[in-house]
């Protein structure tokens, strides 16, 4: 299915983690708010738009932004930094700061970005309402329909192995992503962060997560399914794995070395040590081991292609 749909291409994402500072409380995140452990940092503007800049240089198509929810960066500023990056590169711009206001994302779309990854994380209300002080699953539901609403290709995704998760929650999960109808999933093992309420929790199973991307790309077919870090976390060839069972993308990192070990979401995160230009040739050697060819362009999915197409948004 995945070779018939989007065949052999691995497309690659720079990814940038630009601060660690995060205004929630997420029961399951090592940057939680409340986490005291953690030395927080952030990217200056400039230096954020140099290293976008910089994926650009090592070959990338897309650079993906990530953050915790961290209001220094206001709609306007980070509406700037996406002008400057887009006026200086060809680079698809993937957001993933977290929930934030209409107009905010409005601003940042009409600045030229063009993707959108915010995880529903569990498809329960109540677990997901226990997970997440403050929040509740309408608001992350509604921002990723919002978002859908504005243009962005959006993404979304959960974890797998999070405590009170049945199998049923599962399969809700996978129903919601039909009903979202997404263009990328991103989904990864629940890995229990130290110095967090869920720290002695036990994880997500691996064999589950590649189990559940099988079935993903099989509802999915059309959509762009990162092997994620964290299942290169839990086993050295895990990626690789995904990629056997339906994925199609993979996001180095290009965050500048010496702030990577801080973005702890969970411990033992891989590739903290590498250069970016390192990751992008570890990668690289990832994807001609399994006998899959690296993807050019932007590589936007085949999900959002077409629905632009039917749009008449492409002559
Ligand atoms: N702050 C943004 C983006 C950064 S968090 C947001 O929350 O959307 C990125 C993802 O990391 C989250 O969506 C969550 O699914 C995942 N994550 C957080 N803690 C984790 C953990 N302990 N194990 C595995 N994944 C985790
Ligand atoms: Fe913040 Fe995202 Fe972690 Fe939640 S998952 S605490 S929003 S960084």
């Amino acid at each position: 299915m995945r070779a018939d749909y989007v065949g052999e291409a691995i497309h690659l994402r720079g990814l940038v983690e630009f601060s660690n500072y995060c205004r929630c409380n997420c029961l399951y995140c090592g940057l939680r708010r409340e986490n005291k452990a953690v030395s927080r940092y952030r990217l200056q503007p400039e230096e954020l738009v140099r290293t976008a800049l910089f994926a650009a240089e090592l070959g990338y198509g897309t650079v993906v932004l990530q953050s915790g929810e961290d209001l220094f960066y206001t709609g306007e500023l980070l509406a700037q930094i996406i002008k400057e990056i887009k006026a200086k590169t060809n680079l698809a711009i993937t957001l993933s700061v977290g929930e934030r206001t209409e107009e905010e994302y409005a601003l940042w779309r009409q600045a030229g970005a063009d993707r959108y990854l915010i995880r529903h994380e569990t498809a329960d209300p109540a677990l997901y309402a226990a997970l997440h002080p403050q929040r509740t699953q309408r608001e992350r539901v509604g921002c990723l329909q919002t978002l859908r609403a504005l243009g962005y290709e959006v993404g979304s995704g959960f974890m797998v192995g999070l405590p009170g998760q049945s199998a049923e929650t599962l399969a809700s999960d996978l129903s919601l992503l039909r009903e979202l109808d997404v263009d990328m999933v991103g989904i990864g093992p629940f890995i229990p962060s130290p110095s967090t309420p869920l720290a002695e929790e036990s994880g997500g199973s691996f064999e589950r997560t590649v189990n559940l991307v099988a079935l993903l790309r099989l509802m999915l077919p059309e959509a762009n399914i990162p092997a994620t870090t964290a299942m290169g976390t839990l086993r050295p060839n895990g990626r690789e794995i995904a990629l056997a069972a339906g994925a199609n993308v993979m996001m180095p990192n290009v965050t500048p070395t010496r702030y990577r070990p801080l973005y702890e979401i969970y411990p033992g995160k891989i590739c903290t040590g590498e250069e970016a230009g390192e990751c992008r040739l570890c990668i690289e050697g990832r994807i001609k081991s399994i006998g899959r060819t690296v993807g050019q362009g932007q590589g936007e999915s085949l999900k959002y292609r077409k629905r632009n197409a039917a749009a008449g948004k492409y002559a």
